[in-house]
């Protein structure tokens, strides 16, 4: 079946007892048993409610997993994941991950006995290079965030099965309409549902999926122990934000096609990253591999200095962190999205201070680049 139809068919389309063709609200704590130890379908809904249940389904359709599991954010999904590691493992991490992602390791986990280094996952000789005899996972982002490197996710994945390491991959830039790593080897993906899934910048959520049964129990065990599962409600907006997931995400590709060209062409820019510039370094790997560069452009100003007063000075382009909604956000990745990062190690990934993060959103483009046009002018740059 085509992605665009499970969309709107996959999961759970249809509400069982009365057919309602929008899965319902099931605001419930708790179900009434047939006898005692004799619970219908559902028990308690931290262990499973019927709408979060749906949501869970349609990920696992939309990635080609086995199951799914809706967590309360993104965040709350990586330390369910992070949680099948024990104290004294070693994972590989991407140096671009989001900052959020970077802070739970070196922070939480780190202080749990997890080991790990950062390495350029792009970068297929550095993975090779860093596997120590207790690694045991590989941890990655395709496109990454905010620099948009491209890692070649079925040799990776194939490099780190010889040595038997989990890999784990954020889809959240991609999504699964334009990539599939599980397709592409990878055993656990994850996503910040707060973007471009949910798409309205209205719900803070995270997916996960895997396509092997084990580590699916292991993962439906975590999510019940941990309990940072996602409220009916916002499993509903979810399912209603997916649906129209193909028809955003094709038209956040083309805006961001349009912005990225036109900032390349300006001479105050020095740098555009956009995976579907012939100019990117990952253009060829991100064509074989995605379907499409989805919404995300980064770039850097010729004048550092001139970063905050251009993002300040732009009227459409909300400065915001997050990204992934239908309108479009601005923000200066150093100071806001990845100022939990210590300058040193930011800046050996390439996150320079001038650097300028764009979640292009659904606008009339003309607008979009007449915004951009005067904060520049403004910017005096
Ligand atoms: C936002 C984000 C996260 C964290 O998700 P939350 O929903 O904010 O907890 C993880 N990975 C990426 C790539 C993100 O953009």
């Amino acid at each position: 079946m085509h992605i665009n139809t499970k969309l709107i068919h996959g999961g759970i389309s249809e509400d069982k007892t009365t057919g309602a063709v929008s899965v319902p609200i099931y605001q419930t704590s708790t179900y009434k048993q047939n006898g005692v130890g004799q619970p219908k379908e559902y028990e308690y809904s931290r262990s499973g409610n019927p709408t979060r249940h749906a949501l869970e389904e349609l990920i696992a359709d939309l990635e080609g997993g086995v199951q799914g599991f809706a967590f309360s954010s993104g965040l709350a999904g990586i330390h369910a994941v992070l949680s099948l590691f024990s104290p004294g493992d070693h994972l590989l991490m991407g140096d671009d991950v989001y900052g959020g992602t970077f802070r739970i390791f070196e922070k939480v986990f780190v202080k749990n006995g997890l080991e790990y280094t950062i390495i350029d996952t792009s970068d297929l000789a550095a993975i090779e290079e860093k596997i120590q005899p207790n690694t045991k996972g590989l941890y990655l982002e395709s496109p990454s965030n905010p620099l948009l490197k491209i890692t070649d996710i079925k040799a990776a994945a194939a490099l780190a099965k010889k040595q038997n390491l989990l890999v784990m991959v954020d889809n959240t830039f991609a999504t699964p309409y334009f990539q599939q790593p599980l397709a592409l080897g990878a055993d656990i993906v994850i996503h910040s549902g707060t973007k471009y899934l949910g798409g309205h910048s209205d719900v803070v959520s995270g997916l996960v999926t895997t396509n092997d049964s084990q580590l699916a129990q292991e993962l439906a065990f975590l999510q019940n122990a941990i309990g940072a599962v996602l409220g009916p409600q916002d499993s509903w907006l979810m399912q209603r934000g997916i649906k129209t997931l193909g028809v955003r995400m094709e038209e956040h590709q083309r805006n961001a096609l349009a912005v990225a060209e036109f900032l390349e062409s300006h001479p105050a820019v020095v740098k555009v990253y956009y995976p579907g510039l012939t100019s990117h370094k990952g253009h060829e790997l991100a064509e074989k591999q995605m379907s499409g560069f989805s919404g995300m452009v980064s770039f850097e100003l010729k004048n550092e200095r001139a970063a905050v007063p251009f993002v300040e000075a732009l009227q459409l382009f909300t400065l915001a962190e997050s990204l992934g909604g239908v309108e479009s956000l601005v923000e200066v990745p150093s100071v806001m999205t990845h100022a939990s990062i210590p300058k040193e190690k930011r800046e050996a990934a390439g996150i320079r201070d001038g650097l300028i993060r764009l979640s292009v959103g659904l606008e009339y483009v003309e607008d979009l680049l007449t915004d951009l046009k005067l904060g520049l002018a403004k910017a005096g740059v």
